[in-house]
């Protein structure tokens, strides 16, 4: 199993800004940073699951604001541009984001925004998408039921009624290409998927389970095939919609026949390189587009660009 994927190709995995967590209860030097003109403010909106961010015209690039020019609503800091500039905090250019209800076309999600953006507005949105995710779903404290408060400048919330802290969630998905001894990959289509849109097996790790155990179970699962011993991690990818993190794996299958749940996949096949190079250059076959690990996983395997996306 020699293929791997390439880790710049991941384009939610992308980050350049420090998160400077420890400025986050620092009230005296986020104020401070607040009243420069140089700080950058980013703009989030949307349903809780569905969080987009404020992009430019041409829609490459966020849309930052001034903090003078900053819409009202629930601030968030989310870290400091260590650059040299003017304007600026001693440490650098600081990095805020202003939270609303209500997004526009002027907003874009990470699905279209996320291969487009650089490095560093990658990361800003992805930790940003996550984090109103995470702040529209969860109101209440999970323990006493009370509306709990935002605190840490966005990065917390804590219950009123019961002093608990909530941090922000993030839960653990594997996702895998299977092989088996012709190195052909095994690829499914989900229940409600177009027609020959296909794509790597995937699912949640379940409490108290490794992740080699999750990748057996859900391969099993969903398309009968047994895999052995031979699993082997290789990159993870945020995927905050609404707050999962995907975890790459390739797989051997020691067990071929393929009998698939239908709850969860309506086909599953192996795939040659050459079947499936045929069958996306024709459209036939459909693998996810650039922004996902599962493509990443497939492009590993083939050895190359494939044509064609979701
Ligand atoms: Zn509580």
């Amino acid at each position: 199993m020699p293929y791997s994927i390439d880790h710049s190709s991941l384009a939610l995995s992308r980050s350049a800004l420090d998160r400077a967590a420890d400025r986050r209860r620092d009230t005296a030097w986020l104020s401070q940073a607040w009243e420069l003109p140089d700080t950058q403010v980013a703009l989030v909106a949307g349903k809780p699951g569905d969080q987009r961010v404020a992009v430019n015209d041409d829609r490459t690039a966020l849309a930052f604001v001034s903090p003078a020019d900053a819409p009202d609503g629930e601030r968030i800091f989310l870290g400091i541009d260590r650059v040299a500039g003017a304007g600026q905090t001693a440490e650098g250019r600081a990095v805020f984001a202003i939270m609303l209800a209500e997004a526009t076309d002027s907003f874009a999600s990470l699905r279209e925004a996320g291969a487009v953006l650089d490095d560093r507005e990658a990361g800003i949105a992805v930790n940003l998408v996550g984090l109103a995710n995470w702040h529209g779903t969860h109101p209440h404290c999970a323990r006493c039921g009370a509306r709990t408060e935002i605190i840490d400048a966005g990065h917390v919330r804590r219950c009123p009624a019961c002093g608990a802290s909530h941090f922000p969630r993030s839960d653990p998905a594997v996702i895998v290409l299977v092989t088996d001894d012709q190195d052909r990959a095994l690829l499914g289509r989900g229940v409600g998927w177009p027609e020959g849109r296909y794509s790597t097996l995937a699912g949640f790790v379940e409490p108290g389970e490794s992740l080699e155990s999750a990748v057996r179970r859900e391969v099993l699962e969903e398309s009968g095939v047994v895999v052995g011993n031979d699993v082997r991690y290789v990159g993870s990818q945020p995927w905050p919609m609404p707050s999962s993190l995907m975890l790459g794996f390739y797989a051997v299958a020691t067990e071929t026949t393929i009998d698939v749940d239908e709850d969860e996949i309506v086909d599953a096949r192996w795939f040659s390189r050459e079947d499936l190079k045929a069958a996306a250059d024709t459209g036939e076959v459909v693998i996810p587009g650039s922004v996902s690990i599962s493509r990443r996983l497939i492009e590993g395997w083939y050895g190359s660009d494939l044509p064609g996306s979701w």
